[in-house]
């Protein structure tokens, strides 16, 4: 029987995650549909459970639900219970588990996609969100030197980093001198330029989660400007989570970069 699978958010209509896993699925001879729910912002229990008792056997987990979902599951993994937020909810034995892949996907795409260097790295996290808590202890784990959380927000960087032993300040007192700075905020058109002075990103690779086709975020066109050694969006994570995610699912490991290089090319 074919399986089910789907990502829930609001709004998911710009979701690439049917697409990749689509991709997976054929590449890997995978008997699997993936969907896209988009409950109202109250209704994400009724739809899931729904899901769940029509037979899905798993779901991608986006904005705002991560939480929730976190909530909702019997149990998680190590990396959804230290982010208390969710990405990835299968079924065992009858019982739902949250996972979060968004560390090891941004690991995966910093290490080995891009070759960047983490071990010794000084690193600064712009933002103190949940996408900030489901990379710190990744990142933690890779061997980062000096991990700091900025926030527009200082004491909410304070906060998360007494809970995981890591820097806290502003966004406007990260200073210079980084390694890697990875963009965690949700800044949008307005960019984190005007909060954060330019020799942070000064001969830093600069990573930033949010993802355009092109590649051409605002952050890393912010980055490129103030001379940073090298910039990448987060199209690559996007991939790699996705990926750990099918393995979770699916116990097989599929190859990321032919979908990587796919979703590049249409941009061109
Ligand atoms: P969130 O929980 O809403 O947190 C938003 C963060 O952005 C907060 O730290 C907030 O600071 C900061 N912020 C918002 N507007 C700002 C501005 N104008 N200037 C400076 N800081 C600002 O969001 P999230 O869940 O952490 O997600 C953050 C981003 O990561 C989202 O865009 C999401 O799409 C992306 N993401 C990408 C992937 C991937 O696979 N590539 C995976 C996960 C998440 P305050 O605390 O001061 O409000």
């Amino acid at each position: 029987m074919t399986a089910r699978y789907a990502v829930v958010g609001n709004p998911v209509g710009h979701s690439l995650s049917p697409r990749i896993h689509a991709a997976f699925a054929a590449a890997e001879g995978q008997d699997m549909r993936y969907d896209k729910l988009e409950p109202s912002v109250a209704g994400f229990e009724d739809a899931v459970a729904a899901f769940f008792s029509a037979g899905g056997s798993g779901l991608n987990v986006t904005v705002p639900f991560k939480e929730d979902a976190w909530r909702w599951v019997d149990a998680h993994d190590a990396a959804a219970a230290a982010a208390g937020a969710v990405n990835t909810i299968l079924v065992r034995g009858g019982r739902t588990r949250g996972c979060n892949t968004d560390g090891i996907g941004l690991v995966r795409d910093i290490k080995v996609n891009l070759g960047w260097t983490l071990a010794g790295a000084r690193t600064a996290i712009l933002g103190a969100g949940g996408a900030t808590r489901g990379i710190v202890k990744a990142l933690q784990q890779s061997g980062v030197a000096d991990l700091t959380v900025a926030n527009r927000t200082r004491s909410k960087a304070e906060l998360l980093g007494g809970e995981f032993g890591v820097g806290a300040l502003g966004l406007d007192e990260i200073g210079g001198g980084w390694d890697v700075v990875v963009n965690a905020t949700s800044a949008g058109l307005n960019g984190v330029g005007p909060l954060v002075a330019p020799q942070a990103a000064a001969g830093a690779r600069c990573y930033d989660l949010l993802y355009a086709v092109d590649g051409r975020t605002p952050f890393c066109r912010w980055a490129a400007e103030c001379g940073a050694w090298s910039v990448s969006d987060g199209l690559g994570m996007l991939v790699e989570q996705a990926a750990a995610a099918f393995r979770l699912w699916r116990g097989v490991t599929p190859q990321t970069a032919p979908v990587l290089r796919a979703l590049r090319e249409t941009a061109r």
